[in-house]
Order: C-alpha cells, then structure tokens, then sequence
C-alpha cells in the first residue's frame, strides 16, 4: 500500500530525520520525502512511502501516530491496484471505523481536521452507551488542548475572555458557523448533532473541545464548561456557557 502523509513536528529540532527513521525501522520503503518549515517554529514533513507485507491501514495510522514529538494533519492511502483499495477518507473507510479506538480515533481526526463529524459520530457509535459521555468530552479535550498547543501556544496568552473569541471561536469556525457573546458561544449548525436525536452524546465531545483548548492556555486559570442547550433533532443550534 503506498500512501503519501504530512506531519508537523513540534519543534524545529525535530527534523526528517526523525520521522523517517523510525518508518524506516517499521519496515516502510520511502520513495520521497521532503521537510519545510512551519509557521508554528516546528517543521513539515512531507513523506511518500510503501508499506511491506500485511500492514494494514489501521498499522499504518499507529505507526504514524506514534512518531514522537509529531502530529499527523494529513494522510492521502493509494491501494495501488490492491483489492481492498481505501481512498483517502480513512475516517469512512470500513476497516478503521468497526475497530475505532481512541487512539485510532485521534489519529483519524489528525488526518482529517477540521473535517472530523463524521469520525466523531462513528467513533460515538462505537462505545458502549454507558461510557459515551465520558468518552467524547475526553476526546474532545485532547483534540481542542491540541489545537491550541499547534495553532494558538506561540506569543504571549490571551486571558479570559478575550481567547473567547479571538481563539477559540476562530478554532470552532472550522467545523461550524459559530455565535459567541461573552461567556456563550453558540454552535449554529453544530456537525456533531447532525442527524441524531436528543439522546445523542456529540456535543459532550464540544464540551470536552472547548475546555480542552481554554485548559492549554496558561493564562486561563479554570475553566467549567457546559451545554447548556442542544439542537439534537431540532434547530441543530448548540450552545455553550463557559465560566
Ligand atoms: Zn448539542
């Protein structure tokens, strides 16, 4: 299986050599690879390879995955002939989402952000009903803490409540319209709650989102995040108190 992935290194000390390196030991047969800078002070890499054998995809997002000190944002699989041929929308592609993990999940999301509703409804679909809330508000805490360490840690924080809407509203627009004022912001077509009726657990994952990324900035002391109205099965308009 050929693929072609980006990773982003979270330093500039991180280099190409550290990434492939490690594909290297795993067994994957490199046919280009190329490193540029990123406007976050860290490094780019970009990396075409083969994988040997019986890897299979979810191998292949592990491995990527566990590069240290990198976070996987792009991942493109080229079956290249092969029977079982997944094109690049890992997160639909049936063998990842049966068997989706937190981790896989995570990985998943890396390839795909800011296009993850999707993921993030299979990933739900996946866990038992008793654990779901728990389940989506952690993954969504990682997912937002680590969007504010790639795009929002470099310079001087912002305070409460200022990171509100010069930070996280802009990081939340990627995935929906969005309506801040104040401590409330307002998913307006929340993708998460798309096509689920109220009993549905996805906007734990914004909850878990929004106190992830606001936890990240060292200038935010402590922060309680709640939903405090969901349009599951009706106006889709999802909205959040933070305080
Ligand atoms: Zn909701």
């Amino acid at each position: 299986m050929k693929f072609s992935c980006s990773l982003e290194t979270s330093s500039e000390r991180i280099r190409l050599v550290n990434v492939i390196s490690p594909l290297i030991k795993a067994g994957y047969q490199l046919v280009t690879q190329r490193q540029e800078p990123s406007e976050n002070g860290g490094n780019i890499i970009h990396v075409v390879a083969k994988s040997q054998g019986s890897k299979t995809q979810e191998d292949l997002i592990d491995d990527l995955s566990s590069i240290e000190g990198c976070t996987l944002f792009q991942l493109e699989i080229d079956g290249e002939g092969s029977a079982d041929t997944i094109p690049s929308a890992v997160a639909s592609a049936p063998p990842v989402t049966q068997d989706l993990d937190q981790k896989n999940a995570l990985a998943a999301i890396g390839a795909q952000y800011p296009d993850i509703a999707d993921i993030v409804r299979h990933y739900e679909a996946s866990l038992p009903h008793e654990s779901r809330a728990k389940a989506m508000h952690e993954l969504g805490r990682k997912v937002g803490s680590g969007i504010y360490k790639r795009d929002y840690s470099l310079g001087s924080p912002l305070k409460m409540p200022t990171t509100i809407n010069r930070e996280l509203v802009p990081a939340l627009k990627s995935f929906s319209k969005v309506k801040a004022k104040n401590n409330l912001v307002a998913l307006t077509k929340c993708p998460f709650c798309k096509l689920s009726d109220s009993n549905h657990s996805g906007c734990h994952f914004v909850v878990g989102y929004i106190d992830g990324f606001l936890s990240s900035n060292p200038a935010v002391d402590r922060v309680r995040v709640e939903e405090s109205s969901c349009g599951a099965g009706t106006t889709n308009i999802c909205e959040f108190i933070i305080w």
